[in-house]
């Protein structure tokens, strides 16, 4: 083959294609960075993922992996312990699946490509995204746009509906009238963004939210020169009361858009227009279950839709978190939770 060829051959492949093929030719592919953590440990960079520690020993193999014995809790793990890989048969499927989640393949064409079956891509999917953090209050800087937005509950996928069935998103349920405003059936999601690319995008309740709510969302207070900006919802004045923060209110009703020049929450309204058409066109709307990994999802493309090594820094930002088993087996529980504060 001439250099031609290649050239045109290359050029037809897809971005994601053409990123391995680079990375494959510097020299960092993306199984390279699969086993970040195995060169990490090996350095003693890494910690050991049940107490912290830094004192630990090779402690022969499991299936294949490297395993470790720490000194302190005495407790042993391998390169995987807690992080989404850890316990997932056929890892050689690894590094094709996560190209056609970013290209943002059906589940029914990534299990028919790579012959795995429709439960275990849904699986897979979801142990993933388990493993993407939010950035936290204190994180934040400068203007801060925080406001609301709502899904309509969904059960989608869940085959043993244990709650009534529903006619154009209202409850049938006969002791359930359809309340006016903000139904407590729609769960509620803030989104909290500063403007050097900070956001946190939470399921925070069902239906209207409170002060703790926006509270709790963004886990860590905002720092105190922040000014946050937000509608006129009495929640975030009370919020901002509690956190002595300079806050600006914008009504939309009143016809206040932009207050001198700069303050305003079109950047938080333009995610949360994005983020609605991200979920309706690729998913055909998802379950409430599983809404706040989709979140998670969307703010991961948000951060990777101008670099040149998507895979890679997908792979490396999903790789080093080793609490993302625990976080996916709370999936039901933290469910559940939600389901209780129907107001
Ligand atoms: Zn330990």
């Amino acid at each position: 083959m001439d250099y031609q060829t290649i050239l045109l051959s290359i050029k037809m492949l897809s971005k994601n294609e053409q990123a391995r093929l680079i990375s494959e030719l510097l020299g960092h592919s993306p199984t390279s960075y699969l086993s970040i953590r195995r060169q990490q440990f090996y350095d003693k960079q890494a910690s050991c993922p049940w107490c912290e520690g830094k004192h630990y020993y090779k402690f022969g193999k499991d299936k294949g992996c490297q395993r470790f014995k720490c000194k302190s809790c005495l407790r042993t793990f391998t390169e995987y312990t807690g992080t989404w890989l850890d316990g997932l048969h056929k890892k050689s499927h690894v590094v094709e699946y996560l190209e056609l989640m970013l290209e943002g393949k059906s589940l029914d064409k990534i299990s028919s490509k790579l012959g795995i079956n429709k439960k275990t891509a849904f699986d897979w999917r979801h142990k993933i995204l388990s493993s993407l953090g939010q950035d936290k209050g204190n994180e934040m800087r400068g203007i801060v746009e925080s406001d609301e937005t709502f899904f309509e509950e969904s059960e989608k996928g869940n085959r043993s509906l244990n709650r009534p069935g529903r006619k154009r998103g209202f409850s049938t349920s006969p002791d359930k009238k359809r309340k006016r405003g903000v139904s407590s059936s729609k769960a509620t999601v803030i989104a909290t963004v500063d403007r050097q690319g900070g956001m946190n995008l939470s399921v925070a309740t069902m239906g209207r939210i409170g002060k703790d709510d926006i509270a709790c969302s963004i886990a860590t207070p905002l720092p105190e020169k922040t000014i946050l900006c937000t509608d006129g919802h009495v929640s975030y004045k009370g919020f901002a009361l509690d956190n002595k923060l300079e806050h600006v209110t914008l009504r939309a009703d009143l016809k206040q858009h932009v207050k001198h020049g700069v303050y305003h929450i079109q950047n938080v309204n333009s995610i949360h227009n994005r983020l609605k058409k991200w979920i309706d066109n690729t998913f055909w709307g998802v379950s409430t279950k599983y809404l706040q990994n989709y979140l998670g999802w969307f703010r991961l493309n948000e951060r990777l839709k101008d670099s040149a090594s998507s895979l890679n820094d997908f792979i490396s930002q999903t790789m080093q978190d080793t609490d993302t088993l625990k976080r996916y087996n709370y999936i039901n529980i933290a469910h559940q939770w939600l389901l209780t504060t129907h107001k």
